[in-house]
């Protein structure tokens, strides 16, 4: 068999695989959160560049099409696998050949050679991509958006750690990936110490922000948009709600805040934006109840999960973004916040530390300590001529992001796997010619 050469430019079209969550799911709720909107800013960045992309995501509905378009030149297929309805992740590892199935069928249906390169999100979806890969003979990127062995090591109480078959499987992936893109150094450092991951195939890409969407504005015509009076302190989270967000952070610290400044309690709302997620503290209910018996019922606010146009008012009312997460991988919110203008006060784990510029575009709080808290987001948003400062640095740092850059990062990884997976299969030829 004469085998077909990924090409040796940029990748005319991209198989993006996305298991376990569409990017035609609204973010901020279930399993839909920043990967979501990773898969569908970078895929319609590539497609205004000519780069098609085909994202192939597990069928949750009957009447789902079985191919919609994201944008001009972004495909999402929904393969069957399983019963159509959502699953827990937990159900999907015994959907995987199924679905990788349904995946080289849809991909049989073209000529050879049809996909330059793959690019899974997820070790789910790099399971598949690892066989995928195999069968077409093109470079496998993977990007792992958390990892078990990070998320176990620092879990919010009660919360349930990932299991052991997780952690297997994200090693395998880990092993046959031909790149890895990690969101930041530290994730970068993670894949080669705790997952063995070859540093020279390993690439750190910054995840981006929608800068023409996130953009400063009226914090007086946001609150109004939102119902929330003008003089209000708001103090607000935006994600979705599982114990590893810690939106239960912020409320211990906002309760510590009103204890502390009796005056403030008339001023205050703590605005909480999302939808249920995940394992243990997973109902909103469970918060509205926090809520109460912290004595802070009427001061918080649950709104459900926000399209992007939305949540640039909820960011550019808040004194404050907070995002207390125990595990953050990179921060969307972060980002978006200080795009819109408003500091941020965040855990210092993960890729919190690069989000967010410390004491220049918000401030990173070691630990999960309500006082801790408490101090922070006075610190901001009690004093308005540090908040000032803070706002002005936040817009200047999240300009530092953008999807363009993250998808010229990505074009070039995946160029040069192309090249080396192209060199390695001429070599592997040479060799059996010379035998
Ligand atoms: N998001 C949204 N609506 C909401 C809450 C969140 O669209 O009501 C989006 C938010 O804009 C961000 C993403 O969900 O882009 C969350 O990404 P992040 O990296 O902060 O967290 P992850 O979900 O990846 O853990």
């Amino acid at each position: 068999m004469t085998p077909s050469y990924p090409p040796a430019g940029p990748p005319r079209r991209v198989a993006v695989l996305s298991v376990h969550t569409s990017p035609l799911e609204q973010p901020g709720t279930g399993d839909a959160g920043g990967m979501n909107v990773y898969i569908s800013q970078t895929a319609t960045e590539m497609a205004r560049r000519g780069i098609s992309v085909e994202v192939f995501t597990r069928a949750t509905s009957s009447d789902q099409p079985p191919v919609a378009e994201l944008a001009p030149g972004v495909l999402v297929r929904h393969i069957p696998a399983g019963p159509y309805q959502p699953l827990d992740r937990s159900e999907l590892p015994a959907q995987l050949c199924a679905f990788t199935s349904g995946v080289l069928r849809a991909e049989a249906f073209h000529e050879p050679g049809y996909y330059d390169v793959i690019h899974s999100h997820y070790w789910l979806s790099g399971q598949v991509g690892w066989l995928a890969r195999d069968r077409w003979g093109v470079p496998l990127v993977h990007t792992a958006h958390t990892l078990a062995k990070v998320k176990n090591a620092a879990l919010a109480e009660g919360d349930v750690p990932e299991p052991r078959t997780r952690v297997i499987g994200e090693e395998q992936v880990v092993t046959e990936a031909d790149r890895l893109v990690a969101n930041t150094a530290v994730e970068a450092r993670e894949l080669v110490s705790l997952y063995g991951a070859d540093p020279r195939a390993v690439r750190t890409v910054s995840p981006g922000v929608d800068l023409d969407r996130f953009t400063p504005g009226s914090r007086a015509r946001a609150r109004a948009a939102l119902g929330l009076p003008g003089d209000a302190v708001v103090l607000a989270f935006a994600g979705r709600i599982q114990p590893l967000k810690a939106p239960d952070v912020l409320l211990h610290a906002a309760a510590e805040l009103s204890r502390r400044r009796p005056g403030l309690r008339e001023r205050l709302v703590v605005l909480i934006v999302g939808g249920a997620s995940g394992t243990g503290l997973e109902q909103p209910a469970a918060l509205r109840e926090l809520a109460a018996s912290l004595g802070i019922a009427a001061q918080t606010r649950f709104l459900p999960p926000q399209p992007g146009e939305a949540l640039v008012h909820v960011y550019r009312a808040a004194d404050v973004v907070a995002v207390p997460s125990y595990n953050e991988s990179f921060g969307l919110v972060a980002v978006e916040a200080q795009a819109c203008g408003t500091p941020v006060v965040a855990a210092e784990v993960g890729g919190l530390p690069v989000a967010v510029a410390d004491g220049v575009s918000g401030l990173l709080v070691p630990g999960h300590r309500a006082a801790d808290w408490a101090d922070a987001l006075a610190a901001v948003a009690l004093r308005p001529g540090r908040r000032a400062e803070l706002a002005a640095n936040a817009v200047r740092h999240a300009r530092r992001f953008s999807w363009r850059r993250t998808t010229d990062a990505l074009v070039a990884t995946y160029t040069e796997a192309a090249r080396a997976f192209r060199d390695a299969l001429a070599r592997a030829l040479r060799e059996e010619v010379a035998v």
